[in-house]
């Protein structure tokens, strides 16, 4: 037996393995992850390594192969267990070692410990009252709101206020020159705002949220861990329960991992932890250097931080005794990484968790409905937060039916009842956002007049227009040509809805033409700090209407937006796969929270062809419990997750001709293990068939058993290396895709 060992660990050595011998004294004490000494160089000196694969191949002439002189130590240290997560990552995920490794070990690089700006408030009572009032009168909507936030935290991170506020350092710098605030420049990464520990505000939990709590608490200390799902509408307190959660977890002397799309990471979010636990927390996100993250992870290691508050890849942070990992707004794809290895958060989550006897929580107002499933059955807790913490209304809302919109003659993309709300916000001098969904826009296929979409007759999925004229389903492959009119009521009005965010600024600009309308989507957005400006304008009331696409949805609080529009809520229901019902009440309940958030209610106008789909309907009663049980009796009826699980294989190539063959070759001789209860759909054109001059086809599995798709994609890894004819294929899985 061979082993690959690496003998420095760091980001940009990782491919550099030496080949060593195991020999059969060691055989029962080495392991991936485990720690040894290597003869190294000429003179054979003695070095540390770390084993991070095994093998039965020699790669080099067998005598020149050295062998392993001995172990240094049987217990695994924290690198050697990063080491054992990548091989679970390379294995689950079907990756390379090298890639599994870059994604858990973070890049070092020493930090340039850069300046850190603080702004702290000076003024106070009468004059700080006084000057409120004054920039109020004068509008300066911007330093007032950087006022309001001194206010309730009197020390702020100057990049927070950026980031987060959306305030611009020429604002800041307004409070400084009236001496209102000060700024202080700190050379250490050191945080002051937990200096400033004041009491923060205290809290009585809720009964609910304290029985929550309790039952945690209890569990712990019982030595039980498990998985929680704690379901809780927007506004319920969640935040409130994880934290009381934390410190328990905590007082063990445990470590927390707490995982949140870096979108909804929101300064007040994070403020709330540093008063809570001063130091001893940390976060990472995407806009620190690499150095900056690196100096985090250090931290973590030598023991300094008990949180980490960060996007997905905080998981990897090198806790020594993780206790537990929260993971909220647990139903975003944002846990799931782009690049290979393609890990999912709560996947990784659950390995750690086992790994080190910790328990997990995952959160959300509309969780997965795989998991609300997993807690309806038992396999996780369910914890439930029905009510809005405050006693704040949640907003109403409109469906509006666009047939009959046509039927009245109004061929507008916006409805009469959006107008109308429209034209009465804009002269109270409120704000509005108008949604338009985009998710789907591949090109699904509707009537304008009677709403039916052509679907898949196999697999009850919207079927996609490609451009030669034919309509395509995504999972089965089945295809038939373009139909000229509505094979439901005959009318010619049916097409791909095609409408982007530029058209609706033009349109709502000519039928408003006094509002000021800001739009952001991929095109105003592009430029650095675009995504910023833009949030910051609308925030500091600079326009009346934004326009946007699923960016405006998450994690922004507007407090003067009482009317949200959705203009095509249809939009991801047809998004060609199975999760598109999900997606959309999601969407389509996140959307609708973004209105009335403080303490002016909230109005919501849903349009839709399609006013009767229970994502539609329940989301606009903002019901979760209806949806899951319209959503689980469809998976049930369609063999589904999570009733089935499901495999998305991708092949890309550069060549089209050798690409097809090889995934008509393989499914071909996939044939024989049908019998495995393996149910392998013929190849199909990915949804965007070429990009960049790669394409792309996708076979889809389905099988009673993860198991058995664990197995297929391990012999498709298999096969790829036996025909080697076919190396320059690449491969890529989707588990539940
Ligand atoms: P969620 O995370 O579920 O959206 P939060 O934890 O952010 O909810 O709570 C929403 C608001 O309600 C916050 O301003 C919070 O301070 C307040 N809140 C939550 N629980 C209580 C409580 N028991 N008493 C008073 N205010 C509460
Ligand atoms: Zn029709
Ligand atoms: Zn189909």
């Amino acid at each position: 037996m061979y082993a690959d060992i690496i003998v420095d660990i760091s980001h940009e050595q990782l491919d550099k393995t030496f080949q060593y011998a195991v020999p059969d004294r060691l055989l029962q004490e080495v392991d991936i992850g485990v720690m040894v000494y290597i003869p190294f160089g000429r003179g054979n000196k003695l070095i540390t390594g770390y084993i991070i694969e095994f093998s039965d191949a020699p790669k080099i002439a067998v005598e020149k192969i050295k062998e392993i002189d001995s172990v240094v130590s049987g217990k695994i240290q924290a690198v050697g267990k990063m080491i054992q997560l990548a091989a679970w990552l390379k294995k689950h995920y079907g990756s390379t070692m090298n890639q599994a490794l870059k994604t858990v070990i973070p890049v070092k690089e020493t930090v340039r410990h850069k300046e850190k700006k603080y702004l702290q408030l000076l003024a106070a009572g009468q004059e700080l009252e006084e000057a409120l009032a004054y920039l109020k009168k004068r509008n300066a909507t911007a330093q007032v709101r950087l006022l309001e936030a001194l206010q309730e935290e009197t020390v702020l991170d100057c990049e927070m206020i950026r980031n987060k506020l959306n305030i611009t350092m020429q604002t800041v710098h307004a409070l400084t020159d009236k001496k209102l605030a000060k700024l202080i420049i700190e050379q250490e990464y050191r945080n002051p705002i937990a200096q400033d520990k004041r009491e923060a505000k205290q809290i009585v939990l809720n009964q609910r949220q304290q029985q929550i709590v309790d039952s945690f608490t209890k569990d712990y200390l019982a030595g039980i861990r498990r998985t929680y799902l704690l379901h809780g509408v927007t506004g319920s307190g969640k935040t409130i329960c994880y934290m009381e959660m934390i410190e328990q977890v905590v007082a063990q002397g445990r470590q927390v991992i707490f995982l949140i799309p870096e979108i909804a990471l929101t300064y007040q979010t994070v403020s709330r932890f540093y008063h809570r636990f001063g130091n001893r927390v940390s976060i990472l996100h995407s806009r620190m250097s690499k150095g900056e993250r690196y100096d985090q992870f250090l931290r973590a290691m030598r023991g300094e931080i008990d949180i980490m508050i960060g996007p997905r890849s905080a998981l990897f942070t090198p806790f020594s005794n993780i206790g537990l990992i929260v993971i909220d707004e647990e139903h975003e794809n944002a846990y799931k990484s782009e690049q290979s290895p393609r890990y999912h958060a709560k996947e990784v989550a659950q390995y750690l968790a086992k790994d080190n006897q910790a328990s997990v929580i995952l959160g959300s107002a509309t969780p997965s409905v795989e998991d609300y499933y997993r807690a309806r059955n038992g396999e996780y807790d369910l914890y439930e937060l029905p009510d809005r913490a405050m006693g704040n209304a949640l907003p109403t809302v409109y469906t509006e039916d666009l047939r009959e919109e046509l039927k009245q003659g109004n061929r507008s993309i916006l409805s009469r009842k959006l107008q109308e709300l429209m034209t009465d916000r804009l002269a109270k001098k409120e704000q509005i956002m108008l949604f338009l969904n985009k998710r789907g826009y591949a090109g699904f296929i509707s009537c304008r007049s009677c709403g039916a979409v052509m679907k898949c007759p196999h697999c009850d999925i919207s079927l996609t227009a490609h451009r030669n004229g034919k309509l395509i389903c995504h999972y089965c492959g089945y295809e038939r040509p373009q139909m000229k009119l509505c094979p439901k009521c005959g009318s010619r009005y049916i097409s791909g809805f095609r409408a982007g965010t530029q058209q609706v600024e033009e349109i709502v600009h000519k039928m408003y033409p006094q509002a000021r309308i800001l739009r952001m989507d991929m095109d105003t957005t592009s430029g650095k700090d675009g995504h910023e400006k833009i949030l910051s304008a609308f925030a500091n009331h600079e326009a009346d209407i934004l326009i946007g696409t699923q960016m405006i949805v998450k994690g922004h609080d507007f407090p003067s937006v009482t009317l949200v529009g959705i203009l095509a809520a249809d939009m991801s229901l047809y998004a060609g796969d199975y999760t598109a019902p999900e997606r959309t009440f999601q969407l389509l309940t996140q959307a609708a929270g973004r209105a009335g958030r403080a303490q002016r209610p909230g109005e919501v106008v849903i349009q839709t062809y399609t006013p009767e789909h229970y994502s539609i309907q329940t989301a606009a009663r903002q019901n979760y419990q209806e949806f899951y049980e319209e959503e689980i009796a469809y998976r049930a009826l369609m063999d589904y997750p999570p009733y089935k699980a499901m495999l998305k294989i991708q092949f890309s190539s550069k060549k089209p001709d050798k690409l097809e063959e090889m995934a008509e070759r393989f499914v071909q001789e996939e044939q024989q293990f049908q019998n495995e209860q393996i149910q392998l759909f013929a190849p199909i054109n990915a949804g965007v068939y070429k990009i960049n001059d790669i394409y792309t086809k996708i076979v889809y599995a389905k099988s009673e058993s993860a198991e058995k798709l664990e197995i297929l994609k391990s012999r498709i890894e298999e096969w790829m290396q036996q025909h080697r004819y076919y190396a320059n294929i690449m491969l890529q899985f989707d588990i539940d895709e």
